[in-house]
């Protein structure tokens, strides 16, 4: 199965992974970088098409440039999900008065 052209993690070059460490078909498959030879996965965010670093006990869901955004997103997220709850109820919390 060919991999496609996305940025590697490690060396932050783009590389097109030629080599599978681990063929998973539940999980994501384990890729090679050709360059750096760092374990790296693909990307899980939506229409990135680059690489998450790989480790020994977890692989990381996200690329270095989605993890801060999904981080960004989901705090700015939760906080529009409480002002509109308290928004709702037409009470603003108590940390806004504040
Ligand atoms: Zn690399
Ligand atoms: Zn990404």
């Amino acid at each position: 199965m060919p991999y496609h052209q996305g940025k590697c993690p490690q060396c932050g070059q783009v590389i097109t992974p030629t080599r599978c460490l681990e063929a998973n078909t539940l999980r994501r498959d384990v890729l090679e970088c050709p360059n750096c030879r760092a374990r790296i996965l693909e990307c899980r965010f939506p229409g990135c098409h680059d690489y998450a670093l790989g480790g020994k006990v977890w692989d990381n869901d996200f690329c270095p440039d989605c993890t801060k955004q999904v981080s960004q997103t989901a705090i700015a997220g939760g906080l529009a999900i409480v002002l509109g709850k308290c928004l709702g109820r037409r009470k603003l919390p108590p940390w806004i008065i504040q």
